[in-house]
């Protein structure tokens, strides 16, 4: 079996998260060929697709100027998975109550940016995962909250306070999966 994958590498933790896809694919032995996207024209060859943290307003103005946008729309629309991580997560969401950062609207649920602090309030956290055996080494770097959710599915929360969902194809966290060698979020997105 072979794939085609794509981060959204206009900014933000791309080769991270091209490692981790690497990894989960070798797991399976599954040929890989990972595109790290800045022009239009990629997404729709991709079967999958990771969507990095990094800052979400640079991410959306970028991605909307490149014709990416609607293309990563398109892809969920057509039942393909997309990881969305951290700035990731507030550009997929409905609402990230910024008027900086135009939404995608792939997940109904609001966001509130930079929830848990600044830079130096970043922590790491074991965080419980619906999905997964043991407890997930959970890295927040100026993360977003959801503050509201509609039809997603909440499958971890922090301090009362979820953190990651899905709804369809789409799986997004408000930590960084990509920056453990830790690729259990990435296989439950693409392969379950
Ligand atoms: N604080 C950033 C934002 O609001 C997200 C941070 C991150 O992706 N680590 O876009």
């Amino acid at each position: 079996m072979s794939l085609v994958a794509g981060v959204i590498g206009v900014q933000g933790n791309v080769s991270e998260h091209a490692e981790a896809i690497e990894r989960a694919c070798a797991t399976r032995g599954i040929d890989v060929e990972v595109h790290e996207i800045r022009t239009s024209g990629i997404v729709p060859e991709c079967d999958l697709l990771a969507m990095p943290g990094g800052e979400s307003t640079t991410i959306s103005r970028l991605i909307h100027r490149e014709g990416i946008a609607d293309e990563i729309v398109a892809h969920v629309e057509a039942e393909k998975p997309l990881l969305a991580t951290c700035a990731g997560l507030i550009v997929a969401a409905s609402d990230a109550h910024d008027d900086r950062v135009e939404t995608l609207n792939l997940l109904d649920v609001d966001v509130e940016r930079n929830a848990f602090g600044r830079q130096k309030d970043s922590f790491e956290a074991p965080l419980e995962f619906a999905g997964l055996a043991e407890p997930f080494p959970a890295v927040f770097i100026r993360a977003p909250v959801i503050d509201h959710v509609g039809d997603a599915e909440v499958l971890a929360e922090w301090n009362d306070r979820p953190v990651a969902v899905c709804e369809g194809p789409v799986v997004a966290t408000s930590f960084h999966p990509e920056l453990t060698n830790d690729d259990r979020i990435h296989e439950l997105a693409f392969f379950s």
